[in-house]
């Protein structure tokens, strides 16, 4: 079932893949660790996995091992070969595509439903996380999202209100999904390790609220949030209709973003129409 491969280390020292800083690469090679993050999505017999980012493949063994049919978008041209390696090995099982994958259309590339892995540099990450969210079309093709992150921002994408990380990205993860923290990463799992701790997000569509666009709400949290600790009078001034919406409510204006709870920035942005 699972064939032989040489160590990791071994195929990165084999194809001369030093991390690249500009690339934001930051390797994971404990296998039980991968083991643990290939885990996180549930049940993967069979179920079609993209992978964002493999880089030389720890995480994409890990997702084979768990039995997943793994696409793979990686940018760096030097480890496709490593991933050529594994696609050999696997190859009714890995496809690898080398592309960046902010520009290529994932649902096109998949065709089917699929989980989402990766584990990303936190700029790719954020970009990527935040396209996911405001899709359009919802339930999305994606059933899941297992997205390692700066723990910081982990934080923030889980954060309940009242919470010092809780924010714009809090509303825009939690209106229609449900989001938890997984596990979380020691800096030293990672080769070279990066400044900062990690943590595993991992994400599920929920229902989606009727009568309220992704396009709305993210004007809406990016007001009330825009001027931190100002309070909702002053902040949404510029958002036609949003104090009388506040009104109808029962919402007092003098409350800071913060305070309000997803639903409510949910209400508020229905009223808006
Ligand atoms: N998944 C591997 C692991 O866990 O060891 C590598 C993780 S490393 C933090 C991030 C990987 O994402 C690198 O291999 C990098 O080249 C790749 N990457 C960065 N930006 C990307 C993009 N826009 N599209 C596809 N891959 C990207």
């Amino acid at each position: 079932m699972h064939p032989d491969l040489p160590p990791l280390r071994e195929v990165i020292a084999r194809h001369g893949l030093s991390a690249s800083k500009a690339l934001g690469q930051n390797f994971l090679f404990d296998e039980h660790l991968l083991d643990r993050i290939a885990a996180v999505p549930g049940e993967l017999q069979d179920i079609a996995v993209l992978e964002i980012g493999p880089g030389p493949g720890g995480l994409t063994r890990a997702l084979l091992r768990a039995g997943a049919r793994v696409t793979a978008i990686e940018m760096d041209r030097r480890c496709l070969p490593a991933l050529g390696e594994l696609q050999d090995a696997f190859p009714d099982r890995l496809t690898v595509i080398e592309g960046d994958a902010l520009k290529l259309d994932h649902d096109a590339i998949m065709g089917e439903p699929h989980a989402v892995v990766a584990n990303l540099p936190y700029n790719v990450g954020t970009a990527l996380f935040v396209r996911w969210l405001g899709g359009q079309d919802w339930p999305p093709r994606w059933t899941s999202l297992t997205l390692m992150f700066q723990q910081e921002v982990a934080q923030r994408i889980v954060a309940t209100p009242d919470a010092k990380a809780y924010g714009r990205l809090a509303v825009l993860a939690q209106w229609r999904t449900s989001a938890r923290l997984a596990m979380k990463v020691h800096r030293s799992a990672f080769t070279p390790p990066p400044k900062v701790m990690s943590a595993i997000v991992h994400v599920e569509p929920a229902a989606m609220p009727s009568g309220v666009s992704a396009r709305q709400l993210e004007r809406l949290t990016e007001a009330a949030f825009g001027q931190r600790r100002k309070m909702l009078r002053q902040s949404l001034k510029g958002v036609p209709g949003a104090l009388g919406a506040l009104e109808a409510m029962g919402i007092d204006p003098q409350r800071r973003a913060e305070t309000l709870a997803v639903e409510d920035f949910v209400g508020i942005a229905r009223l808006l129409g």
